[in-house]
């Protein structure tokens, strides 16, 4: 793998729960527990899991919009979880995000000319209005939309032109790294089938490297190369694609995988079915977190923290079932493989 444009090392985001509002301190919720992973430049990293994982706070943590508790954030080389915020601006320019909601993410008050001029003013990109007026044609172009759009307000196009906005005001600003929070969840099935297209295609003309968070193993799995998966504030599986969707090394990852909608006529995976909710993250489970869910849990889950372990080359998995013989391990093996025969 080449140079990590961004590096995440044991992040750790507890927010305290206060009595009151000017109570003190009485517990807090443990959203992001420990978390390290790395993206390459010109990479893109997925990262799933059910609502309330932690997952978007991980990337919040990473655009600085709150401190962290602990841990480092590495922006191509540079550390910046503890650069004063006065330092920070060159390296927000860097990375950029688009949210879910492109309704609330755009200004109804300006028109797309000025949506995208914007941050090329903000971060003093362009040298002369002619430069400046070149690049936002350019941004309209890149996201294919018609250039005279330009003069339209935000509440004249439908959700995926607005998201397609969004997608080139980040561009805008000419970033390393762009964050896409949930960037599709809110669009009908056959656009949010053109914005992956779209991401995917923008992600290889540019060379962007992205983090792309998201519920649905479903929609990563079209533009994703790696998969990391979170369970109650921590990664319990990272894999490339391939890997993870053929031979899922951790028991949450197969349930997940289970739900996703096979292609092939005939093929189907087995549904299973979690029992249980989510624990809460203000008190997780002691042992392994999804013990209280696992189909396979046996005594020592209830008790020893399983720690994130390669299982084969770039393949890791936090479960004890990988130190079990192999015979004793259901998930040794290419289970699946057959019904992804596709990939
Ligand atoms: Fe299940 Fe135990 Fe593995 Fe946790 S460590 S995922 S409870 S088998």
């Amino acid at each position: 793998m080449s140079t990590p444009i961004l590096e995440v090392n044991d992040l750790k985001k507890h927010f305290p729960i206060r009595a009151g509002f000017f109570g003190g301190t009485t517990g807090y919720v443990y959203a992001v527990d420990g978390v390290s992973f790395s993206i390459a430049k010109g990479e893109t990293l997925s990262l799933v899991g059910e609502s309330g994982c932690g997952k978007s706070t991980v990337g919040k943590a990473i655009l600085r919009l709150f401190d962290i508790t602990a841990g480092q954030v590495v922006l191509d080389g540079q550390r910046i979880d503890d650069m004063p915020y006065g330092t920070l601006r060159p390296m927000r320019r860097r990375m950029q995000v688009v949210f879910q909601d492109p309704f609330s993410s755009l200004n109804p008050r300006m028109r797309v000319r000025d949506l995208l001029a914007e941050p090329i003013r903000n971060f003093g990109l362009a040298k002369d209005s002619a430069d400046l007026e070149r690049r936002v044609g350019d941004l309209m172009d890149r996201v294919r939309l018609p250039r005279d759009a330009v003069n339209r307000w935000p509440h004249e196009f439908s959700g995926g032109q607005r998201q397609r906005i969004c997608i080139a005001r980040a561009l805008a600003a000419e970033p390393d790294l762009i964050i896409c929070d949930e960037a599709v969840s809110a669009l009908d099935v056959s656009v949010k089938a053109q914005i992956v297209n779209l991401l995917q295609d923008l992600q290889k003309e540019l060379g962007l490297a992205m983090l792309f968070i998201s519920h649905d193993l479903a929609i990563v799995e079209h533009m994703t190369h790696r998969v990391a998966v979170m369970y109650l504030g921590k990664i319990v599986e990272v894999a490339p694609k391939r890997q993870l969707f053929a031979a899922p090394k951790h028991p949450y990852t197969e349930a997940l995988l289970s739900a996703v909608p096979v292609p092939e006529p005939g093929a189907a995976r087995e549904r299973i079915i979690l029992k249980g909710d989510v624990p809460s993250p203000i008190k997780p489970p002691k042992g392994c977190r999804f013990h209280t869910r696992c189909p396979y849990a046996f005594d020592r889950c209830r008790q020893d923290e399983p720690q994130l372990r390669q299982t084969e080359d770039g393949h890791f998995a936090a479960c004890h079932l990988h130190d079990l013989p192999a015979a004793d391990n259901p998930l040794a093996g290419a289970r699946g493989a057959a019904v992804i025969a596709h990939h």
